[in-house]
């Protein structure tokens, strides 16, 4: 028999499957999926590699075929069924197969297990009284205090013996010796969220969620398998449809995973599934330890876990009899992986579900511009939750015209409506969010009095403001010099927008010096624990005012909150990117529903140059329909996803002159493909951080009506630059890009 191993090198060169034999004693052993020791190379050094197919026969010549050694120490198995996840996600997405490989095992080793021991004593009262009696006057100290302990407490926690007391292994073993002790083991798994169970409440079902419910089981009776999208503002009953169609499942035997977007923000949520489901619910997120995630890994390989929770990773549970997959706030960015292989967590759970005959369940207030297209043709069911079960009334929300402001004077941060409602809220001592969107580094420009965005010809999105003095997109690369001189009105009031989180505080502090303020952005928040405490601080009511960025906007549930402050929704709406619209929109409505979440009904002031703007007048009656109709034109009109798809290739060097060299081989490479007459090509251009960390930053965008036209591209680009044997510059690949270059 024989085994096609992945090599655990990431190089292009070494990228495919090396044959090796395996030795008898092996063979049944070695499976698809078992880490391996090789020799490689012509020294034989021994690496690792994984076996991603076990044949029969082997096409080299039998007597030059290696040997694999045997099993990787202290490794753990991939499942097949991840292993084709992995020839997915590299086929679909580009990256070497070892990284595509690693990318679907979260768990890669064995961590050793967490053994828990405790010391009991063996002895009564008197005999040990005596002990400690002998032990003094032989100036034991150690096994004095030992002795004493024991008498106190007869059952220790043998660490708190060695670490807090003082007493070394060796004077427990001398006890255990003599009969005086005796040492229990216990294993126990390392978890990562120790809580007491919450009490669980089971609500009747609404008509709405009964019907979503029974139309998935009937589809499961008759043997269908299909994709359902939710859509439902916050509040609507979303979780706990998801609840009951995994309880449904797990009756049937099956096992689900549920994706959030971020652990932190949905603690809540987290409680009710425990409350529920007890401890067959496990958690992994990006901040446990090797030996958290080792242990949750077994305890799911032992079939203690029948729900997996957790950011895109918990996708690659390695479940026995998958049958559901939840992906709670389907458009979230962080739903897309930002290293190689750049993945996309929807189309890979698709593929997930495809493979395990599992059912899918998307759920949003604001679906994704892409889900939503499927479900309007007919590829996703579509089910809407239109009440509000929690009770509250939605929010308020006006917006308000900064133009207008100035042209009657008013050149503060705050508009006048703004401005008094802080004021009124400061004075009935209820809380304030104040929200700013900073995205990117450079900024739009556009013009004070009329509100026009300058942007690019070609590609339709903002130019944004060079220190060289120009204006330039950073799709197609167009350049024009910047002018005060407005292109629609004539007037001179075109400038860059500029606002930064610490100018509001400053801004507040001056106008309401009385307010007690917290401000939450990537500088007040280096590290976790000050993202919980200022969160925390201001739940408790702490401070008047939280001033943040889109940190302070998702999932929180403030009840003292009566105010939300847009201080300019036009940083969002003029992003230099094709998504731009549907993230303002997805913040605006997000932001909005911050706003009187407990008794007091809320109020949300968005403030803009561009009231007109379809996200925001949408945003403003939550209008999703409405939005979607408007944004989907944009897309077809432009063939950006997801009518179209776009493929961004990123070229990086140190060398300037030879990233941009190569980023014009790549893109001359492309215009001598077949396929030319089918794609559209935008650039080389700049990225939109040209240089970052002393590395130049080039791309070249392809959009096309047919994704498997930009796999093309993907391989032809990955087998021709492996012929050039890179060595400074990259190549990365990015299908159909949320967050841009
Ligand atoms: P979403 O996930 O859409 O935000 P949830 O499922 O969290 O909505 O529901 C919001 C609140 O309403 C929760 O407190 C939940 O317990 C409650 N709830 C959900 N469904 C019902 C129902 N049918 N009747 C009463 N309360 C409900
Ligand atoms: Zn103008
Ligand atoms: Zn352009």
């Amino acid at each position: 028999m024989y085994a096609e191993v992945i090599v655990d090198i990431s190089h292009e060169k070494l990228d495919r499957p090396f044959t090796y034999k395996i030795p008898k004693s092996l063979e049944g052993i070695v499976e698809e999926g078992t880490n391996v020791e090789i020799p490689f190379g012509a020294g034989n050094k021994v690496i690792n590699g994984i076996v991603i197919r076990i044949k029969d026969s082997n096409d080299y010549d039998p007597d030059k075929t290696k040997e694999l050694i045997g099993i990787a120490k202290g490794s753990v198995k991939a499942d097949t069924n991840l292993i084709k996840l992995a020839t997915f996600i590299r086929k679909s997405y580009g990256s070497t197969q070892i990284n595509a490989l690693k990318t679907v095992m979260p768990v890669k080793k064995s961590v050793k297990r967490e053994v828990k021991k405790r010391v009991i004593a063996l002895l009564d009262e008197t005999k040990l009284e005596y002990l400690a009696d002998e032990a003094s006057k032989k100036h034991k100290n150690a096994q004095e205090r030992l002795l004493r302990e024991l008498i106190k407490y007869p059952d220790i926690s043998y660490s708190f013996i060695t670490n807090k007391m003082n007493v070394s292994s060796q004077t427990i073993q001398a006890l255990v010796k003599n009969d005086v002790c005796r040492i229990e083991e216990e294993t126990v798994y390392r978890n990562p969220i120790r809580i007491d169970k919450p009490e669980d409440s089971k609500v009747e079902l609404s008509d709405e969620q009964k019907k979503i419910i029974e139309d998935v089981n009937k589809d499961i009776q008759n043997g269908e398998r299909n994709t359902y999208l939710i859509h439902g503002i916050t509040g609507s009953g979303k979780t706990e449809v998801y609840m009951h169609l995994i309880e449904d499942r797990i009756k049937e035997g099956k096992q689900a995973i549920m994706l959030i977007p971020e652990i932190a923000l949905t603690y809540q949520n987290l409680m009710r599934f425990y409350a529920r489901f007890g401890d067959t619910v496990s958690v992994i997120h990006s901040k446990m330890t090797a030996g958290e995630r080792y242990d949750q890994y077994l305890r799911v390989k032992e079939g203690k876990v029948n729900i997996m929770i957790g950011p895109r990773s918990a996708l690659f549970t390695p479940f026995e009899n998958l049958g559901i997959v939840v992906i709670d706030e389907e458009h979230e960015s962080s739903y897309k992986a930002d290293n190689m292989p750049k993945y996309h967590a929807r189309e890979v759970a698709e593929k997930l579900c495809e493979l395990t005959d599992s059912i899918l369940v998307l759920g949003s207030a604001t679906p994704s511009l892409e889900s939503y297209y499927k479900a309007k043709n007919g590829e996703y069911k579509l089910y809407k939750l239109n009440d509000r079960l929690t009770g509250n009334t939605l929010p308020s929300v006006y917006v308000e015209d900064m133009r207008a402001e100035l042209k009657e004077g008013n050149k503060s941060v705050f508009s006048r409506r703004l401005h008094n409602l802080i004021d009124d809220r400061l004075n009935k001592h209820e809380q304030i969010m104040l929200f700013l969107n900073r995205r990117g580094v450079s900024g739009f420009v556009s013009c004070r009095e009329c509100g026009e965005v300058v942007k690019c010809p070609h590609c339709d999105v903002s130019l944004s403001y060079h220190r060289d003095g120009n204006l330039k997109c950073h799709y197609c690369g167009y350049e024009t010099p910047f002018t005060k001189i407005c292109p629609k009105c004539g007037s001179d009031k075109v400038r860059g927008f500029k606002a930064g989180t610490q100018m509001i505080e400053d801004f507040v502090r001056k106008e309401f010096p009385h307010a007690l303020i917290l401000r939450m952005d990537a500088d007040s928040t280096k590290k976790q624990e000050d993202y919980e405490s200022i969160l925390s601080r201001f739940s408790n009511r702490e401070a008047d005012v939280l001033i943040g960025t889109q940190m302070i906007v998702k999932g929180h549930d403030f009840k003292g909150v009566t105010l939300v402050g847009i201080i300019a929704a036009d940083m969002a709406l003029n992003a230099e990117d094709y998504r731009a619209g549907e993230r303002a929109f997805q913040q605006l409505v997000q932001a909005s529903g911050r706003a009187g979440r407990g008794d007091n009904p809320g109020e949300v002031v968005i403030q803009t140059y561009q009231p007109d703007h379809y996200a925001v007048t949408y945003a403003k009656t939550q209008d999703y329909e409405a939005f979607y109709e408007d944004e989907i034109k944009y897309r077809e009109a432009m063939m950006y996803p997801p009518v179209g798809n776009l493929l961004g290739i990123q070229i990086t060097g140190e060398d300037e002159r030879r990233v941009v060299k190569l980023s014009k081989v790549i893109s001359d490479m492309i215009d001598r493909m077949e396929i030319r007459e089918e794609i559209g090509k935008i650039g080389p251009a700049n990225a939109s951080l040209s240089k970052k960390c002393d590395i130049y930053r080039r791309v070249i965008y392809i959009k096309s009506l047919n994704y498997d036209n930009l796999i093309k591209i993907k391989d032809y680009i990955e087998k021709e630059t492996e012929k050039f044997n890179l060595e400074k510059e990259s190549v990365m690949f990015d299908f159909n890009p949320m967050n841009g270059f």
